[in-house]
């Protein structure tokens, strides 16, 4: 559940991560189409107005051309004309009216007359007049004055998107209006498009930059996989980071409890002792009694003069061996009540079994209760740290001691060892009362007791070490009368690897 969550914040952290880099692509992308259309349009200006000042110049240079002579010559201006729209392609036409003649007539052919007359009428002295054409044309007229008197107009016809043409490569989606300002008409400027006005004081035009980018640009597929990878990326560091986190804050947590339940564990085994001393002191007279017997009998063949070698020697072997079965019982106990480090190992489930029945055969030997150990022939192994599942093993055990204690019908307590599924199974199974109701609920909890000298701690710390061995423990009523309590275990190896082990 914690991990879900956790899971789930760092997707969302990731997809916003990743709206803020799209974000921000979009940002700078569009800051840098903006500074790109300032720019392009900056570059164009300056050319335009150049432009715009050559058209000046040919005016004036074809003016003089003009008034060099009376009448007009006709064909040099012809041929002054024709080179420069050779030159210049965006000066599409180049005229000269003669406004004497009534109606005004064309000398070149390359104008409306009518419309270059009415422009002339309107230029005051030698002004200019500029005036839009149809089809992206632009007419500029200057009165040619002879004698004082305008006998005669030119006229030059500019294409208007010649003139704004460039080599210079325009940004992507980029698009070029010229446009001349009349007097009391409006231009239209569009929002965030470049916008300026060329310095003639003769053709006032109007250059404008527009952009068919986006406003929002869609970041493309390339940076689009990077930021997602690199993102993705990110987020599984991040989930890596904190699951490593909350593993080293869960085994420190862990290692806790598993030394409080050590604690626990040694505490119930000393304490444990006291019941079980009668009972060892039972066991441990048994060799000493034959040591006692061995050394006597060895003594008396060695008063005799001619002793036996073979029977003396076999006197000190059995001196030997149940000196080692005195010694056996007491490093049980010892190992019993030692405080050894925690440590995972193979244990043998049907050894450990009888290891406990060992512990506790005195104490049922004297209330009459039948223990021992069956097994379905399969020996499994598990992994598990070996006294303290012995305990386990011990406290279920004693449980069952202490509920067939003073029952009048046969009182027996059976530790089952064989293997179900995959798993390692030991049952206790005891022919006492059974599980009372409220037991059965609350058997696990801690310090839930029913005697009156009992802590309630066995069972709980039961279920702790069984589970940190990846195992599970339950309890029930078995249907024939008396508590079954079964340890599952995960099952370490098969048949050939046990032997294989052994
Ligand atoms: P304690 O033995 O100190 O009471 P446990 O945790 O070992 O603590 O057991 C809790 C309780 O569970 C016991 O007091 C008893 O009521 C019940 N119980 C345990 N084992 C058995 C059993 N084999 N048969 C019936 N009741 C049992």
């Amino acid at each position: 559940m914690q991990r879900r969550s956790r899971r789930a914040a760092i997707l969302v952290a990731g997809l916003v991560a990743f709206g803020l880099a799209c974000a921000a692509y979009s940002l700078n992308r569009r800051s840098n189409d903006a500074a790109a259309l300032e720019e392009a349009g900056r570059t164009l200006h300056r050319l335009i107005s150049q432009r715009v000042d050559q058209h000046d110049a040919h005016l004036t240079s074809l003016s003089a051309l003009v008034q060099a002579a009376e009448p007009a010559p006709v064909a040099t201006v012809e041929q002054v004309a024709a080179s420069i729209v050779r030159f210049y392609p965006r000066i599409v036409g180049i005229d000269v009216v003669d406004l004497g003649l009534s109606p005004p007539r064309s000398l070149l052919d390359a104008a409306d007359p009518a419309i270059v007359a009415e422009e002339a009428r309107q230029a005051v002295g030698s002004n200019l007049r500029t005036r839009a054409l149809d089809g992206d044309k632009l007419l500029l007229v200057k009165r040619a004055l002879t004698d004082g008197v305008g006998h005669y107009a030119l006229a030059l016809v500019i294409d208007m998107n010649r003139l704004s043409a460039s080599d210079m490569p325009l940004p992507e989606g980029a698009q070029v209006q010229l446009q001349l300002i009349e007097q009391g008409r409006a231009v239209n400027e569009p929002a965030g498009a470049f916008s300026a006005d060329i310095a003639s004081r003769t053709q006032p035009l109007r250059l404008t930059l527009t952009t068919s980018a986006p406003n929002w640009p869609l970041p493309p597929l390339g940076f689009l996989a990077l930021a997602g990878l690199v993102i993705a990326l990110a987020a599984l560091l991040v989930d890596r980071l904190l699951a490593a986190r909350s593993a080293a804050q869960e085994a420190a947590r862990k290692a806790v409890l598993a030394e409080q339940d050590a604690r626990l564990a040694h505490a119930g085994r000393v304490n444990a002792m006291g019941e079980l001393a009668s009972g060892i002191a039972h066991e441990l007279t048994q060799p000493l009694t034959a040591i006692l017997g061995q050394a006597q009998a060895g003594r008396r063949l060695l008063a005799q003069p001619d002793a036996d070698q073979a029977v003396l020697a076999g006197a000190f072997e059995a001196i030997a061996r149940n000196a080692r079965r005195a010694g056996d019982i007491l490093g049980r106990l010892r190992a019993w009540i030692s405080k050894s480090e925690p440590a995972i190992e193979t244990v043998d489930l049907t050894e450990l079994a009888g290891e406990v029945v060992h512990l506790l055969a005195a104490t049922a030997q004297s209330a009459g209760t039948t223990l021992r150990v069956v097994g379905d022939g399969s020996r499994p192994l598990v992994r598990a740290d070996r006294v303290q599942l012995e305990q386990v093993v011990f406290n279920l055990a004693r449980n069952g001691l202490e509920a067939v204690e003073g029952r009048d019908a046969e009182r027996s307590v059976i530790i089952e060892v064989g293997t179900q599924g995959g798993d390692a199974v030991l049952a206790v199974r005891d022919s006492g009362p059974g599980l009372s109701p409220e037991a059965q609920v609350r058997l696990f909890e801690p310090f839930f007791t029913t005697k009156p000298a009992g802590l309630g701690l066995g069972l709980a710390l039961c279920v702790r070490l069984v589970e940190r061995f990846d195992g599970t423990l339950a309890a029930e009523n078995a249907p024939g009368g008396g508590a079954v309590f079964s340890v599952r275990l995960p099952r370490i190896a098969d048949q050939s690897q046990r032997e294989a082990a052994e």
